[in-house]
């Protein structure tokens, strides 16, 4: 383990580009070693006002650089940000427990390469667009509130503070207290990288004692959202109220839909990997596995061999896949899911518990057979390493399946040719759909339909988000 180049025992927040002290602080914990590993700010209402004002102040000046100025800025950033990757690595792993291995991929590595594009996005996004007599200016909105959840703590102020720079908006994040510590250095690499002052601002503290506060404050001039359905609607009501725009990345509850052409095992081998990436806690996992009816039983057996196969354990080792989860309240939460689920009937196919890892939250990938598709188990999103599968007898019926959750986030499709899964993804509502196991893509729009939110993050639709237009007429 490398020594941390700052302390990880924070009780600070930046504004205005200075650390001020807070009353409080809470600890935040190692979920795979059940120690406290370091510390975040309690912020209180009038630190909010505070760092709103401060980024109020700077939205002015920043909103009128020029594009290729604020794109040199991110590069600078970028910069700062490889300076500090190692520990960027570290902290991840320490404070959200994920393996290493996806840590550096999924985590650190990608945040970056979010940055990279944004500074891509200033440089080439038209601000300025001519139609009919009219020149559309896109304008920033002014200060932007960045609320991000623990599960993927860089990535998604990666998603949010990097195109609202790019597009001349100031920012406010409050990060989740769980696993703040990864926004910290973030933080220091804004200083590093010599943003102006206001730019980038961090408070820190429970959204249930300063979420409210942020959201409706009148100086926020939009608020961008990523966590749990229920909060998010709290969100969207409180920007509306103000008539504020709410971006708002929720949960899901994905499904893979295996064809009957498809390439069975890498498809059922590949669902398996996504519904368990970062210990289940992925907003866009596929968690519901849709198979023909006649090959349900060798679905099974294929889904718990690929899963009794993952690596669960010390998440600093290169080879482990799970670590455990961000929680004790979330692993109890996880198996009294489970559990429900096998009182209603199911049948445990692999998972949750094994002998061993007595410290720590972790849960073995589990697998879930012969519930309804309506039952809770797959209709809730977990958060936990659980894949539920269903048998489907037509495609139509598997795409009713799919269709037939309250959320709309992501998906998958596998079969015999790119056009044939194609053809199914058409039918699916939801805002992502990966054929074939597709590789991800920064630069496609990512969000969600109905219940997994409004708007949309990553590529030139994510910078947009941030911009209001006025229409000049000659
Ligand atoms: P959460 O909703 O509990 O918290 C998210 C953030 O909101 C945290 O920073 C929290 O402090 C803050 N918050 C809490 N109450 C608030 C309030 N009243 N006002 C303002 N802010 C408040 O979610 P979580 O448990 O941190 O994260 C897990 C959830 O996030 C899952 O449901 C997951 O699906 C979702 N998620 C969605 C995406 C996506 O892009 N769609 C990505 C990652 C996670």
């Amino acid at each position: 383990m490398s020594t941390p180049t700052t302390s990880w025992f924070r009780d600070d927040v930046l504004i205005g580009g200075s650390w001020q002290q807070s009353a409080a602080a809470a600890n935040v914990e190692n979920p795979a070693t059940e120690e406290i590993i370091g510390s975040a700010a309690l912020c209180d209402e009038a630190v909010v006002d505070a760092a709103v004002a401060a980024a109020r102040k700077a939205a002015g000046a920043w909103g009128q650089t020029a594009p290729a100025e604020r794109a040199c800025a991110l590069d600078r950033l970028v910069a700062a940000l490889k300076d500090r990757r190692e520990e960027l690595i570290e902290v991840t792993v320490a404070e959200v427990g994920v393996s290493v291995v996806n840590a550096r991929a999924w985590h650190v590595d990608l945040a970056i390469e979010l940055f990279e594009a944004a500074a891509g996005h200033a440089r080439s996004y038209a601000f300025e667009e001519e139609t009919g007599n009219s020149v559309l200016l896109r304008k920033p909105v002014g200060v932007i509130a960045c609320i991000t959840p623990w599960n993927y703590p860089l990535y998604q102020l990666a998603a949010k503070v990097g195109p609202a720079l790019a597009a001349g908006c100031t920012v406010v994040l409050k990060p989740a207290l769980l696993a703040p510590l990864s926004s910290y250095i973030f933080a220091e690499a804004t200083l590093a990288a010599g943003l102006p002052d206001g730019v980038f601002n961090l408070i820190s503290g429970a959204g249930s004692a300063i979420g409210n506060a942020l959201t409706g404050h009148p100086g926020v001039d939009l608020v961008s959202f990523t966590g749990s359905t229920a909060v998010g609607r709290q969100v969207g009501a409180t920007a509306a109220r103000n008539l504020k725009r709410a971006c708002l990345e929720l949960g899901g509850k994905s499904s893979s839909i295996v064809a009957r052409d498809a390439d069975f095992a890498a498809a059922v081998t590949g669902t398996v990997e996504s519904a368990m990436l970062n210990s289940g806690q992925t907003c866009s996992a596929w968690t519901r596995l849709l198979v023909p009816a006649e090959r349900y039983e060798e679905a099974l057996e294929v889904a718990a061999a690929h899963a009794k196969s993952l690596v669960v354990g010390d998440p600093c080792l290169e080879t482990t896949d799970l670590g455990p989860l961000i929680s004790a309240t979330q692993k109890a939460d996880v198996l009294a899911v489970i559990a429900g689920a096998v009182a209603r009937g199911a049948r445990v196919v692999t998972g949750p518990t094994s002998p061993g890892n007595d410290v720590g939250h972790f849960v073995n990938p589990t697998i879930l057979a012969d519930l309804e598709p309506n039952d809770p188990a797959s209709q809730q999103e977990i958060f936990g390493p659980v894949l539920v599968v269903h048998p489907y007898d037509t495609e139509a019926d598997a795409v009713e399946i799919a269709n037939g959750t309250v959320y709309g986030l992501a998906g998958a499709v596998w079969a015999a040719s790119t056009e044939r899964a194609l053809a199914i993804a058409r039918q699916l509502d939801t805002g992502q759909v990966d054929l074939n196991g597709a590789a991800f893509n920064p630069q496609a729009p990512f969000g969600g339909w109905k219940d997994s939110g409004i708007g949309r993050e990553l590529g030139a639709l994510g910078l947009e988000e941030y911009t209001e237009i006025t229409a000049v007429q000659r």
